[in-house]
């Protein structure tokens, strides 16, 4: 099984897929990053992750539907209705509809998850972390507002994250519950795996719902690192790794997880020698330029996976 947020998420479940045909997986998704907007609920790594795997994402964005169109934003902007910032295509529009109807119909958000899924067959079992709220929100010093708190879209979409984040705050995160099924996941796992996704507001946030974070530390878990030489593979990561005093490299974000959350970690050839205590670190290529790339990586993440066995031990 594995946590996972979007695009690096979503790209090497592509290929934990091909590499483990036969296998159950499992993905926790985030739901940090959702946010209501135009009266519609939208959840762009749930959704990053379905169109990926099922075979709907525009592969070159990494996010949003292939062969989208724009017109009903036009549309919105020619009544002066915004933001403009946050792109949804036509067809993107349709799930957040079919979304926002079922919740408004009393479905939790892992009911409405199966019942998109059920469209894209994305080959993996994906529920929600929680089926409660959980905002992130970002506190900056606006310089034309002061400081206050906006939501990760606005942060990390309209500011590009060029603002410095004061601090990530996964909002409601306390009195969250995991989705039904997702502790039982972790437990029957035979591993859990932390793609390359962002270790603050994907992976961070997902550890943040209570309960989460203790039933992943029981279990062997192997990470890929999202950092590379000391950068993010693409996006702000660094933004976030800085918003928390973590350094930006593969290491900090290893040792930030911590030896009794992660037992493995796979770190770039460029970062080979990187030594974390109490964490097994191999080296190999972690770019995922493809489909069969993300598979060699998920087979490397698997293999080690295997050596690291608690249960075995
Ligand atoms: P988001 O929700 O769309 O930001 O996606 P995730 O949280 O799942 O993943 C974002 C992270 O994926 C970024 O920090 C990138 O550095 C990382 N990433 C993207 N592509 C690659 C890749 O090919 N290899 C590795 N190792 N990391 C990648
Ligand atoms: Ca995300």
């Amino acid at each position: 099984m594995a946590l996972a947020g979007g695009i690096g998420g979503a790209r090497f479940l592509r290929g934990l897929r091909l590499a483990a045909p036969d296998a159950e997986i499992t993905v926790i998704g985030n739901t940090g990053d959702d946010i209501s907007l135009f009266g519609l609920r939208v959840c762009p790594d749930l959704d990053t992750v379905m169109y990926t795997l099922g075979g709907g994402i525009n592969e070159e964005q990494g996010w949003g539907r292939a062969d989208e169109t724009f017109t009903v934003k036009e549309e919105l902007a020619a009544y002066g209705v915004g933001p403009g910032w946050f792109t949804l295509g036509d067809r993107d529009f349709a799930t957040h509809i079919v979304r926002t109807q079922m919740l408004a119909a009393g479905y939790p958000l892992s009911a409405v998850t199966e019942a998109l899924c059920d469209r894209w067959k994305p080959g993996v079992r994906l529920i929600p972390m929680t089926d409660d709220q959980v905002e992130t929100h970002v506190v900056i010093d606006d310089p034309d507002k002061g400081r206050r708190a906006v939501h990760f879209q606005e942060w990390w979409v309209r500011l590009r994250a060029s603002v410095p984040a004061q601090s990530i705050v996964p909002v409601g995160a306390d009195d969250a519950k995991p989705a039904p099924g997702v502790l039982d996941a972790i437990r029957d796992a035979d591993v859990v795996l932390f793609p390359p996704s962002n270790p603050v507001v994907s992976i961070g946030t997902i550890l943040s719902v209570p309960g989460i974070r203790d039933a992943v530390a029981a279990r062997t878990v192997v990470g890929v690192s999202p950092i590379i030489g000391g950068a993010p593979v693409r996006g702000m990561a660094d933004a976030c790794l800085t918003a928390i005093g973590v350094e930006t490299s593969a290491a900090a974000v290893a040792a930030h997880y911590g030896p009794d959350l992660l037992n493995g970690w796979l770190v770039d050839e460029a970062d080979a020698g990187v030594e974390v205590p109490g964490i097994a670190v191999r080296s190999r290529p972690l770019l995922m330029t493809d489909e069969r790339a993300a598979a060699a990586i998920a087979e490397a993440a698997l293999d080690l996976a295997r050596e690291l066995d608690k249960d075995a031990a």
